[in-house]
């Protein structure tokens, strides 16, 4: 099921976009062209680190699965990457094991890799692969989504875990190109879980223990509408006055939003009276120009006789 033109059978400068997007149409639907295009990359700027500083640089020899089914073949990588991301054991014969406990070759240091005791410190000093290695949608680089601290934010080194996704903190890390392979996994698993949460005998099993489920499609909770049913009567009234709030600086409809949630927990409503006195008075007392225009324009209507008025206003239709 191996697919065989895969990079590791070939020189990689040969793998090109065409093989490439072959590689991507086949399996795994989520092990797309711009996820491997990553791994690719990964790979590549990893030997070249390691024959530029002579550090010893490990592959990673993962062969995407070419099943017809992309959910068999995920599955089948997820258990294939499980096995490459697995920490590096001793043998069980080897006294540093049986004598002295110490199960995991390379464990000694948050700068080493625990499949490949590759020396990351070394490799992050040279080049930081891991700000240069991307999550193929979101462009997250690995050193953003696995190198802080959550809380602080400082920079702090990824420990691997001794089941990969669960298990015992290690001391030890992953190099880029594992990480890398180890946030593919990552995504994988979720993606499956959402699958199997959809599966009708995940269903069936939920509601034998008295679990009911109730779908709601996503456009109707996005519109759903969060007033009370009492509160209702009152949208009218608030649309008055949001309209003669634009009018007069006498009426404010003032809203007061959670800043936890963000919702608009407490809306108030305020007519000030002397605004509105103030407002009036306003209106009642133009201005002096004005008020001397209007004394002209009433003069003026005095003096002319009645005909010329109305041919005054014939003529001013007609022009
Ligand atoms: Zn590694």
């Amino acid at each position: 099921m191996y697919n065989m033109v895969m990079w590791n059978t070939q020189p990689r400068q040969q793998m090109d976009e065409n093989q490439l997007a072959f590689l991507a149409s086949q399996g795994n639907e989520q092990l797309n062209q711009a996820a491997l295009q990553e791994m690719l990359s990964a790979q590549q700027a990893m030997q070249e680190v390691g024959n530029a500083q002579n550090i010893e640089v490990p592959k990673v020899n993962f062969y995407p699965n070419s099943h017809a089914d992309p959910r068999k073949a995920r599955r089948k990588d997820i258990r294939q990457a499980y096995k490459l991301l697995q920490p590096a054991k001793r043998s069980i014969f080897n006294p540093m094991r049986t004598l002295f406990g110490k199960k995991y070759r390379y464990n000694k240091d948050t700068g080493t890799c625990v499949v490949d005791g590759c020396n990351c410190a070394n490799l992050i000093q040279h080049d930081n692969l891991y700000m240069r290695i991307c999550d193929d949608e979101t462009s997250r680089s690995l050193w953003d989504m696995y190198w802080s601290n959550p809380v602080t934010g400082q920079p702090e080194a990824f420990i691997a875990q001794d089941k990969v996704t669960n298990g015992k903190k290690m001391r030890g890390t992953y190099c880029p190109e594992h990480l890398h392979l180890f946030h593919l996994l990552v995504k994988w698993e979720a993606e499956e879980d959402k699958q199997n949460e959809m599966n009708p005998n995940r269903l069936r099993d939920k509601v034998r223990r008295g679990v009911s489920i109730v779908t709601v499609p996503v456009s109707s909770v996005k519109k759903k509408d969060m007033t009370p049913a009492m509160l209702q009567k009152y949208e009218p009234f608030f649309a008055e006055l949001e309209k003669d709030a634009g009018k007069t600086k006498g009426i404010s409809v003032l809203h007061y939003a959670n800043p936890q949630t963000g919702q608009n927990d407490v809306t108030m409503v305020v007519f000030d009276l002397r605004i509105f006195q103030f407002e009036m008075q306003q209106m009642n007392m133009p201005t002096q120009e004005f008020q001397a225009l209007l004394n002209q324009e009433a003069l003026k209507v005095q003096n002319i006789p009645v005909e010329q008025k109305v041919e005054g206003a014939v003529m001013s239709a007609g022009m």
